[in-house]
């Protein structure tokens, strides 16, 4: 297949590139390098060294048979967006090119501004530029669990049958998303949902959870292919941000009680779960809606698994429970369906001791490029 990979550059997308190009897909990545600012914005940095973008496509032309091209652009930018359709006829066009960190929405009105322009502008420029060019193309669109919140009943994965006054009907499910981040998601499903019913587009919404590890067996190739591994406390998924902060003898900053509970999934499952989702596109005007994650933890169990391989490993690792800077339910009810993907042929990487020591040592071995005061919660949503 061809297959764009908007956002190819990130920390899904890179990895996700890799897999398919190793499969015998043709990639085109279109990205405009902003994730790279956002490092220099904060003063932070991938704890892993990454090699630039052209430098990771210049080696993988020189080291491997997979067919990898490169665009650097703005989705904000209709002209590249089509040009990007255009000139490659993709099949079909994954798309992680968003910000999406909830603490960096949540910064200030600039950077919620920001967050919305971009995602929402992006995702509707695709969805015009697919209609014009590629009608029969499938759109792989990253959503987040997010958007749901945490609703005192079980979350399905998309649609909830509703009886309501003697009559009923299927109905997306009801969104109550954490942060002007999440409502970007929110807004993009709507807008994808109605591209697909006005238009007869074809479209697969990922409702991803948080993210854990950052290497697959392609990335593992070359020292070029390495992905990046965010450890900061606006960028950094909760479980790497947790190892950093047991390498430097930090404590483990769970906030608030530790309570919110979460879909989690491995990063070698991001990148199969999207591969699934080509294999298997949705039909011509329907909206699918696939819930991404392998299991659900809470905050604080998952520091306290840190914790236990981090102490087993020789390091004096604590947990420390700090003001939660976020409105969220501390403890609540949490259980969402994920079914669909299984179905597929998902076969989870579940988190073990064996990959917590693993990024403990990766961590360990990078350590002098972690900044101490990038791991402490600055942003408060109030
Ligand atoms: P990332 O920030 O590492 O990657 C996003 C990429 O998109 C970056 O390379 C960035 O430069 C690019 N980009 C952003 N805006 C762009 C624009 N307007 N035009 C072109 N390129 C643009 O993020 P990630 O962690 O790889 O996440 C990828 C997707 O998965 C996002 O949509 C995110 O919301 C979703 N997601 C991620 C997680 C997670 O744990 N990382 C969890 C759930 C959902």
């Amino acid at each position: 297949m061809k297959i764009m990979i908007a956002g190819g550059d990130g920390f899904c997308g890179w990895p996700t590139s890799l897999h398919l190009a190793a499969r015998g897909h043709e990639i085109l990545i279109v990205d405009n390098l902003v994730r790279r600012t956002y490092d220099e914005e904060l003063n932070t940095q991938s704890l892993t060294p990454i090699a630039s973008l052209e430098e990771r496509v210049r080696s993988v032309r020189e080291t491997t048979p997979w067919a990898i091209d490169t665009l650097i652009g703005d989705l904000q930018d209709y002209d590249v967006v089509e040009q990007a359709l255009r000139s490659f006829q993709p099949d079909a066009i994954v798309h992680f090119a968003e910000q999406r960190s909830a603490p960096y929405s949540m910064m200030d009105r600039e950077h919620a501004v920001y967050t919305q322009v971009n995602n929402v502008v992006g995702t509707l420029n695709l969805l015009y530029g697919i209609k014009a060019v590629c009608p029969d193309a499938h759109l792989i669109k990253l959503g987040t669990m997010g958007e749901y919140g945490t609703p005192n009943i079980d979350i399905e994965e998309g649609y909830l049958r509703v009886e309501h006054n003697g009559r009923s009907d299927v109905l997306p499910y009801p969104k109550q998303p954490f942060s002007m981040y999440h409502l970007s998601k929110v807004h993009d499903s709507h807008n994808i949902m109605f591209a697909c019913k006005a238009w007869g587009l074809r479209a697969t919404d990922l409702n991803q959870g948080v993210v854990y590890g950052y290497q697959t067996d392609e990335t593992r190739q070359n020292p070029l292919f390495v992905n990046r591994l965010d450890y900061d406390h606006v960028f950094g998924t909760v479980l790497n941000r947790f190892c950093a902060q047991a390498v430097i003898g930090h404590d483990l900053t769970v906030y608030g009680e530790g309570g919110q509970t979460r879909g989690f999934l491995e990063i070698r499952d991001t990148v199969r779960c999207i591969e699934l989702a080509a294999l298997h596109p949705a039909d011509q005007g329907e909206f699918r809606v696939f819930n991404q994650f392998t299991e659900q933890f809470s905050v604080l169990e998952l520091a306290k698994r840190v914790e236990a391989v981090a102490q087993s490993l020789g390091f004096n690792t604590k947990i420390a429970h700090l003001e939660n800077p976020r409105v969220e339910k501390q403890s609540h009810y949490y259980h969402a369906k994920h079914t669909k993907l299984l179905d597929l042929g998902l076969e989870p990487h579940l988190l073990s001791d064996t990959m917590i020591t693993e990024m403990l040592q990766e961590a360990y071995r990078h350590q002098d490029r972690i900044r101490a005061s990038a791991l402490l919660p600055t942003i408060t949503w109030r």
